[in-house]
């Protein structure tokens, strides 16, 4: 009898993913686009619910993602040659569970095969009441739990 084939992300390691496979893991969340604080003394981040001004708050989506890094220097790009920097990520984040041996939640687009099943999940910034950076917002007054 023939076996099932498990999907990539279950049969390979993020190192052995191909770009396209690699790129297809990202469900659009837009959570990694909130801003976060971190603590000077212990290094701990906190998160906003202030978004970057590139980010489309009705997707999730870059507005600019060819020019992310110009646009915004600060903006960290997400290669696996340091995925094990990303604990910052929202625990939500398949770069994260994958990482972490947790395997995809039913809600994630290419389990669910439905580009929708993450709004209808209630997960990512849409769920949020977010606020556009203007650049002179005082994040103390927005802060929020690690989504
Ligand atoms: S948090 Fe992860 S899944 Fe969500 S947009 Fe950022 S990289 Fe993609």
């Amino acid at each position: 009898m023939k076996q099932s084939q498990a999907p990539f992300w279950e049969s390979k390691t993020l190192d052995e993913m191909t770009q396209q496979e690699w790129e297809s893991l990202c469900d659009g969340c837009g959570l990694c686009c909130l801003n976060k604080l971190q603590d000077e003394d212990t290094e701990e981040i906190v998160y906003t619910r202030v978004i970057c001004p590139y980010s489309d708050v009705q997707t999730g989506q870059c507005k600019d993602y060819a020019n992310r890094s110009v646009n915004v220097p600060s903006c960290v790009q997400l290669t696996r040659e340091r995925v094990a920097e990303f604990d910052w990520l929202p625990d939500s984040c398949a770069y994260r569970l994958l990482y972490r041996g947790q395997p995809l939640p039913d809600w994630h687009p290419l389990v669910s095969g439905d580009a929708d099943s993450l709004k209808k999940a209630k997960v990512g910034i849409t769920a949020i009441p977010v606020v556009v950076d203007t650049g002179d917002l005082d994040y103390e007054e927005y802060l929020i739990e690690k989504p």
